[in-house]
């Protein structure tokens, strides 16, 4: 099994990515999305749709040239860092896309307890972005020595990281991972380098009402 290969600069690649992050996260009016009621988990956006043009079945964003005009500014300023691509990859050859598990809109929650593998690929992109956002902030802040030792330190987890993220068995959980073993080998690998300890980044999402209760804490489903 091939895993997750970090791309060579932290950033997205839009057409080669299932529009992870047009449907994985929560979209909320607090963060500035003009919506009526709050996007859920899972479900994929109101202008996200499947590009006719597109041999390989993606999803396109229908107002991406007129975002920031229309209110969706909070898009415009996004960015995974190059999370989607990456999880895309993996999962595309696994033979897997969301579309084709879930051509309806699903939340989530809903997604999760039908389809570990599903909802795997939509934690291992919210996981990853945050991850990646970590490395980038490390860059700029600790330089490009902190920032290639962090790199090389998350490449060592990935194996690990993409067996759980392929089980049938079992859902990733993305607080341990984003909070205690991504978090801990970077913070290791920055010490090496400036011999502090050092935050990694602004605190990763852990919110409840972002990640469901069910990925708070390891568990299985079989
Ligand atoms: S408006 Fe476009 S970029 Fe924003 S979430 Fe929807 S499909 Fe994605």
């Amino acid at each position: 099994m091939s895993e997750i290969q970090i791309p060579e600069k932290l950033e997205p690649d839009c057409n080669n990515c299932q529009g992870l992050c047009c449907v994985a996260p929560r979209h909320s009016i607090e963060d500035g999305f003009p919506l009526h009621e709050d996007k859920r988990m899972g479900e994929p956006c109101q202008h996200l749709e499947l590009d006719p043009a597109s041999i390989q079945g993606l999803y396109r964003c229908q107002i991406h040239a007129n975002l920031k005009q229309l209110g969706w500014a909070t898009c415009a300023g996004y960015t995974c860092h190059g999370a989607g691509q990456a999880v895309s990859a993996f999962f595309e050859e696994m033979g897997i896309k969301w579309s084709e598990e879930f051509p309806d809109p699903k939340n989530l929650e809903e997604i999760d307890a039908r389809d570990n593998k599903v909802g795997n690929f939509f934690f291992g992109f919210l996981a990853l972005a945050e991850v990646f956002r970590f490395l980038e902030h490390i860059n700029r802040r600790y330089g490009p020595s902190a920032f290639l030792r962090s790199k090389d330190a998350v490449k060592e987890l990935m194996p690990e990281f993409c067996r759980e993220l392929e089980s049938e068995d079992s859902t990733v959980d993305y607080v341990n991972w984003v909070t205690v073993k991504f978090d801990r080998v970077i913070k290791d690998a920055i010490y090496g380098v400036t011999k502090k300890i050092v935050s990694t980044s602004a605190e990763p999402t852990t919110n409840s009402s972002i990640v469901p209760a069910s990925r708070l804490s390891a568990r299985s489903k079989s």
